[in-house]
């Protein structure tokens, strides 16, 4: 674990490649939300996920991953999982929701926390985590208390990794794109919770707006 713990941030040291993940949201089964002209998000995240993908690889400075590249199911610890095996250095899921308040338009960086930022970003994390349960899968309990203070250690770590990738990641967007207001939120999204990979979630706009 101490290795792992060393291997945060320090990538450029080892002499690999830095290694990203990007998770486009949903597939298969579970459509995600559906837009105005009756597009899936799933459809939406899949053609996003593949051209981050193709522009981030020929920069040549890293491996990039994808969690699907067709319509396919995955379930939520399975893309975790995936981005563990690769040994990410960074993980991104990309999804583009639907919400109530019709007025807000702009994207979302969103990072894992047991008390959500606010209700709306609750109300997020609860849809998306919903995927299992759409293609009937039994949900458990993940959160099982950490007594290993290493582990803790590797989590803090790797949680303010996440943090200051979301605040840069906003910084970029914001020079190009619209973003809400309080563009970085938390919530317990469940596909945000690999205790050693730094992970966001994208939600690139309202499909409903
Ligand atoms: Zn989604």
């Amino acid at each position: 674990a101490a290795g792992k713990a060393d291997r945060l941030g320090k990538t450029e040291d080892t002499g690999k490649p830095f290694t990203i993940v990007i998770d486009p949201g949903h597939g298969g089964i579970d459509g995600g939300a559906e837009g105005v002209s009756g597009i899936a998000e799933k459809e939406i995240t899949l053609t996003f996920a593949t051209e981050l993908q193709k522009k981030l690889s020929e920069t040549g400075k890293y491996r990039v991953f994808l969690t699907r590249d067709s319509d396919v199911f995955l379930r939520l610890d399975e893309r975790v999982r995936i981005a563990r095996q690769h040994e990410a250095g960074l993980f991104v899921s990309v999804h583009a929701d639907t919400i109530r308040l019709r007025g807000i338009r702009g994207a979302t960086v969103y990072t894992v926390s047991d008390r959500a930022s606010d209700a709306e970003s609750a109300a997020t994390a609860m849809r998306e985590n919903l995927s299992d349960q759409l293609a009937g899968f039994e949900i458990e309990d993940e959160d099982h208390a950490v007594a290993d203070i290493l582990a803790d250690l590797i989590r803090r770590e790797t949680h303010s990794f996440s943090m200051r990738f979301a605040r840069s990641l906003i910084g970029e967007l914001s020079n190009t794109i619209e973003l809400i207001n309080n563009p970085h939120r938390f919530a317990g999204f469940r596909v945000l919770k690999a205790p050693d990979v730094p992970s966001v979630l994208l939600e690139l706009g309202y499909l409903s707006n």
